[in-house]
């Protein structure tokens, strides 16, 4: 299903330059750190702010959020600093309060998004609202189950849609807390192209050290926007503590940061970009060729093949194949890893042309 979406340069949030930038802590905890949080990212230039009021937390006895109170704490950051206020929604509940408390945007977290059943009580909650509403991917890498949360929510009348890419949950083990699947969130962007995409390198990297590295990324990738956690004191926080930075060193982490344009109208640029796009208009030609002119010669061994009775498939000649393809491909400074994939995509058309005629003298 397509997605009717309102542009988020219409939403009055962010202002430009881009990234577009959600920042503040993991939890709201006091109102104390609540003020200073937001004065000082409100200092950074900081338009967004973010909180948690309800945490899904992994363990019960945890701090699992201070609740509709904060809603209160979030309101005065509104009216003292200016900003605009987001949470995370996880029920219907939540929605209700969020909507009276005057919340400005709201996210459904990870867990929230695998979860159809709740993200169909979220949607209906929010039915005839205009907040607009980030989605973080879910935990587990699902293309369709992020999709379906969106369309679930843009059935519901909410047109003001983002997407927050904050890693997955994988069984092998990773230096970041939530490994990122880039691929999987181009996808999406891909399918949506005009769907805000963020990144949150707090969750992905489950430390502050990754927090830069992870943003720049993400912007090289052509990312829109960054939710980041930020917290006035850190050490003391009572979630995410190791993934926040302070205010101040937050602001210093994004003016390191070198952001990409999608485009250039400039000449020299131009010319140079065209140049370098008819190079590889002519290589994608001469590779093409070559695919067919590998698969005709595959159709002479298929047939050679019958006339001989041998099976098609011959493990052992592939693996060699393989093994030199890679071991080659190693003095081209290609990786293992591109190899196995591009000669194993070719080796099974292969598979699929041979068996084709083998079929074929089948119908005679
Ligand atoms: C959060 O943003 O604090 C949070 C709980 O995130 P996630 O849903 O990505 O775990
Ligand atoms: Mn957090």
């Amino acid at each position: 299903m397509a997605l009717e979406l309102i542009p988020v340069d219409q939403w009055g949030f962010f202002t430009l330059p881009k990234p577009m930038v959600i920042a503040g802590p993991c939890s709201a905890e006091s109102e104390e750190q609540v003020m200073e949080t937001a004065r000082g990212l409100a200092k950074e230039g900081i338009h967004v702010f973010r909180a948690g009021i309800w945490k899904p937390r992994t363990h019960p006895g945890c701090f699992e959020g201070i609740g509709t109170e904060g809603l209160k704490w979030l309101r005065r950051v509104q009216k003292e600093c200016g900003l605009k206020v987001c949470t995370e929604v996880a029920s219907e509940r939540h929605v209700y309060e969020c909507i009276k408390f005057g919340v400005d945007m709201v996210w459904v977290g990870a867990r929230t998004t695998a979860n159809p059943f709740l993200m169909q009580e979220i949607a209906d909650a929010l039915k005839d609202t205009d907040i607009p509403v980030l989605v973080k991917n879910p935990v587990n890498p699902d293309l369709d189950l992020w999709i379906g949360a969106l369309e679930r929510l843009n059935r519901a009348g909410i047109k003001k849609l983002g997407v927050i890419h904050r890693g997955f949950s994988t069984s092998e083990k990773s230096e970041y807390r939530n490994a990122p699947g880039w691929q999987l969130a181009i996808d999406l962007a891909s399918r949506f192209p005009s769907l805000p995409f963020f990144a949150d390198p707090s969750h992905m990297g489950g430390d502050r050290k990754y927090i830069k590295e992870l943003s720049q990324r993400a912007l090289d990738l052509g990312f829109d926007g960054l939710m980041v956690e930020s917290h006035c004191n850190p050490s003391v926080a009572l979630s995410d503590a190791k993934q926040q930075l302070v205010p101040a060193d937050l602001g210093a982490m994004l003016s390191s940061l070198t952001v990409r344009e999608r485009d250039s109208k400039d000449q020299g640029y131009r010319e140079g970009i065209d140049q370098l796009r008819a190079q590889i208009d002519i290589l994608d030609e001469n590779l093409l060729y070559i695919l067919k002119s590998r698969m005709d010669v595959s159709r002479k061994i298929g047939s050679y093949k019958k006339e001989h009775n041998i099976f098609i498939v011959q493990t052992a000649r592939w693996e060699a194949i393989l093994e030199k393809m890679i071991r080659k491909g190693e003095e081209y400074g290609l990786s293992e890893k591109f190899i196995t994939a591009a000669f194993g995509a070719i080796h099974e058309e292969s598979v699929r042309v041979q068996d084709e005629i083998l079929e074929a003298g089948q119908e005679d």
